[in-house]
């Protein structure tokens, strides 16, 4: 078997049935840098969504991809690069202001689709990361659901890297408080998207229901190619 393949499928054994919430825990997988051939294998072994970070990227590579699977977009999205992913993308994850949300909305209704979403939440307050912050999340939400031909279906944040087990913790059970408030008024909020290949046992353990892998399934990424 190859590595890839051993990987799903140890991954898929190995994740609990549901987080402590009951929820099913999806896994996506964060393609980056992996050849069309390696994302196909990974989805052949059980892999049901692919996330994107680079427009570019996922244009080279969206007729080569043979496997059926939803397709999400995880990176940092530019507005004027929107136009090349409309009607292609199940779930944008890293909606992280609201000229986004609002270009986004735009966009999706010129097409005559609609666009699910997640806001982006910084919630280890870091200069390098966009996303909201978790004190206006909800101000956001109310903002963000009024805009048409957007659909907001849950939260997304990426954990600080730190070895303060503690700290993550705590910051992951923010994102869940943050999440719940939301889910209580608007029954379509169903999705926590929160969880590397470093840190996704802890944050499925806080009631992450989606988590983005790329190192646990495709190995270390070689950005050289
Ligand atoms: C690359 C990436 C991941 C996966 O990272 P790994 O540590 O390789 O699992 C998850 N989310 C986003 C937004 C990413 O860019």
């Amino acid at each position: 078997m190859k590595d890839i393949e051993k990987n799903v499928k140890n991954l898929l054994n190995s994740l609990p049935e549901a987080n402590p919430f009951g929820e099913k825990i999806t896994l996506v997988g964060a393609v980056k840098t992996q050849t069309p051939e390696d994302i196909d294998a990974a989805v052949k072994a059980g892999i049901r969504c692919i996330g994107d970070n680079r427009v570019q990227e996922f244009r080279d590579k969206y007729e080569l991809i043979s496997q059926p699977c939803e397709r999400h977009f995880i990176g940092r999205l530019q507005t004027n690069k929107i136009k090349y992913l409309i009607g292609k993308i199940d779930l944008y994850h890293s909606v992280d202001r609201f000229d986004l949300a609002d270009e986004l909305s735009r966009r999706s209704e010129r097409a005559g689709v609609s666009s699910n979403i997640l806001l982006q939440v910084n919630i280890g307050r870091e200069q390098s990361k966009g996303g909201f912050d978790i004190d206006e999340i909800d101000g956001v939400y109310e903002k963000v659901s009024k805009l048409c031909s957007l659909k907001v279906k849950g939260l997304m944040a990426m954990l600080p890297e730190s070895e303060d087990k503690e700290l993550l913790c705590s910051l992951a059970h923010m994102m869940r408080t943050a999440y719940d408030r939301l889910k209580s008024a608007d029954k379509d909020i169903c999705t926590l998207s929160m969880g590397m290949s470093g840190d996704y046992e802890l944050c499925i353990g806080q009631g992450s229901n989606m988590i983005r892998l790329g190192t646990a399934i495709f190995g270390n990424r070689n950005y050289n190619v």
